[in-house]
């Protein structure tokens, strides 16, 4: 990812230890942070959730029956160094050409209202790319015009982390008015709308947050929702999430909603925890918050999408590998003749975080088989020459090794 960080988040750091500030930890990302070997999962891509295998049309990713994400812009108010949309949002860096959205913005947009217009099994909708608020309000208000334009849209949510990391965006009258009008048309439509957010620790949860969602409130929106990234050294820990969780509800009126579990993105090994230390947490932080305030903690999984941490079908702790499966076809899966259910799709601890004999599996499997996903940060690991950027998009792998029968 480049770097981008705003005033506001800096101002959220402690001057007197950096090195160990979780805000720092992945907004101002380090090489010396990084795992000093196995930073990098050999199953790990800048796409890490094939989304670019996922898009329909450009600009429209369909994972999920019901539920389509929109890729409105590339580029947020700051940078995660976790990003999982690393190989869309961001400028270039000197390692990797991003991609990018290629078509015009009109036909871009045209293509989208296109299919959805065309597919009614498709009623909620959730902006992002990146952040709405890089985009203009008056796009985005036409954006949503148009969408509210289509019957069987019943829901839609605005993605902006700008909430936390910008929250001055949101006192600007221009964008207060615009967000107004668009909550006031989607109450007329009877169509459900939110804003989600972006926060990870309770550092980030200031008086100028507070006061950014008080007047996202004052002008309609009817809820404001937050999910995090749940991250080693950062927020791992019950005590962590329930003090975030408790600043948003209590100070914002912002409900906590989801932690993902940190997707297997390259050279992010040092922010993955194992998927049973999720469950742990999970389990430890239930009873406390208000039942519609208890974040899942939910692992993203290739090519499946989001799942309950709870809902793996069966789990090798030693080897690190989970097995999930899922109840739909979507767009990527070619195999009508199995039940869905019978797929099984992969999920991968960090390999640090395994015994000894798991460390070694990994090992054997990285001698025989040639892994390319070990390169190190400006120069060569220690087990591994430094493999070219493109070896880690995996965007033509169809039927990639992360899905058994
Ligand atoms: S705010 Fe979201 S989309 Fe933007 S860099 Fe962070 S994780 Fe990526």
């Amino acid at each position: 990812m480049g770097m981008r960080v705003t005033p506001q988040a800096l101002n959220t750091m402690d001057e007197r230890n950096l090195w160990d500030d979780p805000i720092r930890r992945y907004v101002l990302p380090a090489a010396a942070d990084r795992e000093p070997v196995w930073h990098t999962h050999p199953e790990a891509r800048r796409d890490s959730l094939r989304e670019t295998e996922m898009s329909v049309v450009e600009g429209l990713v369909w994972r999920y029956p019901t539920k389509a994400l929109i890729e409105l812009a590339a580029s947020c108010p700051l940078y995660c160094g976790h990003c999982t949309r690393m190989d869309l949002v961001g400028p270039d860096v000197p390692a990797v050409t991003k991609r990018r959205l290629g078509l015009r913005l009109n036909e871009r947009l045209d293509g989208i209202f296109s299919f959805l217009a065309a597919t009614p099994s498709i009623r909620d909708v959730v902006i992002s790319g990146g952040d709405i608020s890089n985009v203009s309000p008056e796009l985005l208000e036409a954006f949503v015009t148009r969408l509210l334009a289509i019957s069987h849209i019943r829901s839609f949510r605005l993605a902006t982390k700008a909430v936390v990391a910008l929250p001055q965006y949101f006192f600007q009258d221009s964008v207060l008015r615009t967000l107004e009008r668009i909550a006031r048309r989607a109450r007329s439509a009877n169509v459900d709308m939110a804003v989600h957010t972006h926060s990870n620790h309770v550092a980030s949860i200031t008086p100028l947050v507070c006061e950014a969602a008080a007047r996202l409130y004052d002008v309609g929106i009817p809820v404001i929702r937050n999910q995090g990234v749940l991250m080693r050294t950062i927020n791992d820990s019950a005590a962590a999430l329930l003090d975030l969780c408790f600043a948003l509800l209590d100070a914002c009126r912002i409900t906590p909603y989801y932690f993902y579990q940190c997707d297997m993105i390259p050279h992010g090994e040092h922010w993955r925890i194992s998927l049973h230390q999720a469950q742990q947490i999970q389990s430890e932080i239930m009873g406390y918050l208000p039942g519609f305030a208890t974040p899942r903690i939910v692992c993203d999984v290739p090519c499946l999408g989001k799942r309950w941490v709870h809902q793996a079908e069966s789990y090798d702790r030693v080897l690190g590998i989970s097995y999930w499966s899922k109840n739909y076809w979507t767009t990527i899966d070619n195999l009508d003749e199995v039940a869905p259910t019978q797929h099984k799709y992969l999920y991968f601890d960090p390999i640090v975080e395994l015994p000894p004999d798991g460390q070694r599996y990994w090992e054997l499997k990285q001698e025989r088989d040639g892994l390319v996903g070990l390169a190190g940060v400006g120069g060569a690991s220690n087990r591994q020459p430094l493999a070219r950027a493109e070896d880690h998009d995996g965007h033509n792998q169809k039927q990639g090794p992360w899905r058994i029968r």
